[in-house]
């Protein structure tokens, strides 16, 4: 047996914009919170790497499926000046991927699973929360882990899973034997690998917007990944209608496909009149902001509430965007409106609960729209800066 695996690796060079400022979290050369400042002329390679070994807490993983998400595009896209589109935590070289399911191979002997609460046993089928929290932070302790101030995260600072091996600690592993029940075969890993993507939009609908009672109105801008999984959950929560606004057509379906009701296309139809309409004049108890283009989306969201009838709406901005949103403070006090911000999917029981929802019927497989081999996977973190008719593209191991 060989001691190495292939990884699909970003590499990139460390050269600090003129304003940049190593921050207390940034390591000089090594990572950063502030990518887009730093990391210049990204290049994707596929590598050679040691096969690790897993701590007393940790648990070795063998990867069975990973999906492609859009911040791994992001990292791997530089502007003219040659600096990375993705703003956020970085620290190359690294193995990209996070989205991932697999199985078991060994753990140490402190890796307790949270499934049997006993120590992880080889075969155990799996997932894994994107960011490793510490648990000894403040915002940690005070119960908010997607805000941890020690932050690592697997594909992103640290080896993700386009590869053979991941090394996770216990605590940030999820079992996915309850979803033997509704899958089997490469489907089981299939819907495995969309917990993560399926937990931000958990997090931002239900965790940070409050979740809706059934009966509710809810709107969402933007039929990408987050977008139309929100869609799911949302009508899984009884929504008595749920408006996807989304121009790509294929999204749009997909969209359908899992949850809403009604279409809007906001380039071609006028949003807050369609919204009002389709509502029988009431509007939306919540809003997703999904598109990252808060400029163009908001002013079209604040124009429903105000004209809606419906009172106490949420609006949850889960798209990252650096851009300032045209908010009226008179419209929230009127209408008795918020808007909230969501970053992130772990605590508050989101993974267990997402894995639940799928173990008992709400099926997110079709977002996967193309699976493709390891090698492959350069090729379509590029074709994903332009495809905008692929929802998940997604690694297979075994294909
Ligand atoms: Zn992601
Ligand atoms: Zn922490």
């Amino acid at each position: 047996m060989t001691n190495k695996m292939k990884g699909v690796t970003l590499l990139a060079d460390w050269n600090p914009k003129p304003e940049f400022k190593l921050g207390p979290k940034d390591i000089d050369g090594v990572q950063t919170y502030l990518g887009s400042k730093v990391w210049k002329n990204p290049e994707i390679k596929i590598m050679e790497h040691d096969i690790p070994e897993p701590g007393p807490e940790e648990v070795m993983i063998e990867v069975k499926v990973c999906g492609i998400c859009g911040s791994d595009v992001h990292m791997a896209q530089a502007y003219d000046d040659g600096y990375i589109y993705y703003p956020g935590l970085t620290g190359f070289p690294s193995i990209l991927g996070h989205e991932f399911s697999g199985v078991v191979v060994k753990a140490g002997e402190g890796a307790i699973n949270k499934r049997t609460n006993k120590p992880f046993a080889a075969g155990e089928v799996v997932t894994a929360e994107e960011m490793f929290w510490c648990g000894q932070c403040k915002p940690c302790a005070d119960g908010y882990p997607n805000h941890c101030e020690q932050l690592d995260e697997i594909g992103f600072n640290i080896d993700g899973a386009f590869t053979k091996y991941i090394i996770v600690p216990s605590r940030v592993v999820w079992s996915l034997e309850p979803l033997k029940k509704v899958y089997s075969g490469k489907d089981l890993f299939l819907a495995g690998s969309l917990v993560e993507p399926t937990s931000v939009a958990y997090n931002a609908v239900v965790e940070r917007g409050g979740g809706i009672r059934p009966g509710d109105n809810v709107v969402i801008c933007g039929g990408g990944p987050i977008g139309v999984a929100a869609c799911a959950i949302m009508k899984r929560q009884g929504a008595a209608r749920v408006i996807l606004s989304e121009p790509v057509p294929e999204r749009a379906a997909l969209g359908k496909k899992l949850g809403a009701d009604y279409v809007i296309n906001p380039l071609e139809e006028n949003f807050t009149g369609r919204v009002l309409e389709l509502t029988d004049g009431m509007g939306a108890n919540l809003y997703l902001e999904a598109t990252g283009l808060p400029t163009q989306v908001y002013p079209g969201i604040e124009k429903a509430i105000w004209e809606g009838r419906t009172l106490n709406s949420t609006v949850v901005v889960v798209a990252r965007a650096d851009a300032k949103m045209p908010v009226t403070g008179e419209v929230l006090q009127v209408r008795r409106a918020e808007i909230v911000g969501a970053q992130g999917h772990s605590g508050h029981g989101t993974f267990p609960r997402v894995i639940e929802s799928m173990a008992s019927g709400m099926d997110m497989t079709p977002m996967i729209t193309k699976e493709i081999t390891l090698d492959e996977i350069p090729e379509h973190l590029i074709d994903l800066r332009t495809n905008r008719t692929d929802c998940k593209i997604t690694y297979v191991a075994d294909k």
